[in-house]
């Protein structure tokens, strides 16, 4: 599964913004496939358009699709080095598809600072220059190897020049993934080193009243990332609503001056930055998103929920979710000539309602 890995310094929130996501976790646990491993926290991605489908199927349950964030612990100077468990660590996030950054914004006296004040520029410097020094060294062990197998024609020139691009770009001080394009790094060639900084980045600002009441700090902070996301939350209050009634979440969301939660936040802007969408699927049992990647194909959407419906597919019935609210019945919609029958080349949009005709 594709999952989120979670970074930051010590003591800025990442402990209890994953306490948050783990409570919600138990919520999403009725999903029948998850296996839940204790520093995998599995949140739903809110999506409205299933209560509606779930009103016109009258759908027993609803599904949602989900965004898995995994634990990893805090990462001080020097962690590239491998002083005590740094190495470990980085190894952990290696795995994630894509980091999200955890930045203290928020004050309080009692929660001690490891570097003595909160200062998030200097704090995402930390982090990211540590990140680029694992990959330089990742690279450093890694070209001599390919300069070898280049020699002996066991490798293309193309990937070693790739791979000498990448670390003149590191060495400047800048991430893979902010050049990819200024510098026509060829990703193909890089991919399978599992550079840190080559992963798509989020910022979770965690911070009080003072930022999130502030439109202006926002703004502030989020200029300061782009064009990484940038998502605010109150990790103390994130996991203080989640033992909470959804009726009484809303309120105290209301009273904080926010529209929607934290986690719901941090799960749509993951779910985008992994490159996800979602279709739908929707009967008398249940109404269910499925994730598929963008530019995803009918076959291969299907292969989603069954391979066997990958193999065997005929074609898929698709209505858009847009014309079956609309329509407010199938039989409405198909009456208005909105469902359509598309192929193996149909390539997938998001909300698209499905039904796939296959051989078994
Ligand atoms: P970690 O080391 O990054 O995992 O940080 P923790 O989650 O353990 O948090 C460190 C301390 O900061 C704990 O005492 C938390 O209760 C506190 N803390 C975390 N988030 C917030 C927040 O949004 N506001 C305030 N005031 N305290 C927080």
């Amino acid at each position: 599964a594709l999952t989120i890995g979670i970074v930051g310094l010590p003591n800025v929130g990442k402990s209890t913004l994953f306490n948050a996501l783990t409570r919600q976790t138990i919520v999403a646990a009725n999903y029948p496939f998850a296996t839940i491993e204790p520093n995998v926290g599995v949140v739903n991605l809110p999506d409205e358009r299933l209560d509606r489908l779930a009103e016109i199927f009258s759908s027993e349950r609803i599904l949602p699709a989900t965004v898995s964030f995994v634990d990893i612990a805090g990462i001080v100077k020097g962690a590239s080095e491998g002083e005590g468990l740094g190495n470990q660590f980085l190894a952990n996030i290696r795995e994630a598809h894509a980091i999200a950054q955890v930045v203290r914004v928020f004050e309080d006296d009692n929660v001690v600072h490891v570097e003595g004040s909160v200062n998030p520029s200097s704090d995402m410097e930390t982090i990211n220059t540590e990140l680029i020094l694992a990959d330089m060294e990742t690279l450093e062990n890694a070209v001599p190897k390919l300069e070898k197998q280049v020699k002996g024609k066991k490798a293309e020139q193309a990937q070693l020049d790739a791979y000498l691009e990448a670390q003149k770009v590191l060495e400047r001080g800048d991430s893979i993934v902010s050049s990819i394009e200024s510098d026509k790094l060829e990703m193909e060639h890089l991919k399978h080193l599992g550079l840190l900084t080559a992963k798509p980045f989020i910022y979770v600002f965690n911070a009080d009243d003072s930022v999130l009441g502030s439109a202006q700090k926002r703004r502030e902070l989020a200029e300061l990332v782009a064009p990484a996301e940038a998502v605010f939350l109150d990790a103390k209050l994130e996991s203080d609503i989640v033992e909470l009634s959804e009726e009484e979440a809303r309120e105290m969301l209301e009273l904080n001056g926010q529209e929607e939660s934290g986690l719901d936040q941090l799960a749509r802007v993951g779910f985008d930055t992994l490159g996800l969408q979602t279709y739908l699927t929707a009967g008398p049992k249940e109404a269910r998103a499925w994730t598929i990647n963008k530019g995803d194909t009918a076959p291969e959407a299907a292969g989603v929920i069954h391979t066997d419906f990958q193999k065997g597919f005929i074609k898929a019935e698709i209505v858009s979710f847009a014309d079956l609210d609309a329509a407010g019945t199938m039989n409405d919609a198909k009456a208005a000539g909105k469902v359509r029958m598309e192929g193996k080349e149909y390539v997938m949009k998001d909300g698209d309602v499905v039904e796939f005709r296959f051989n078994v």
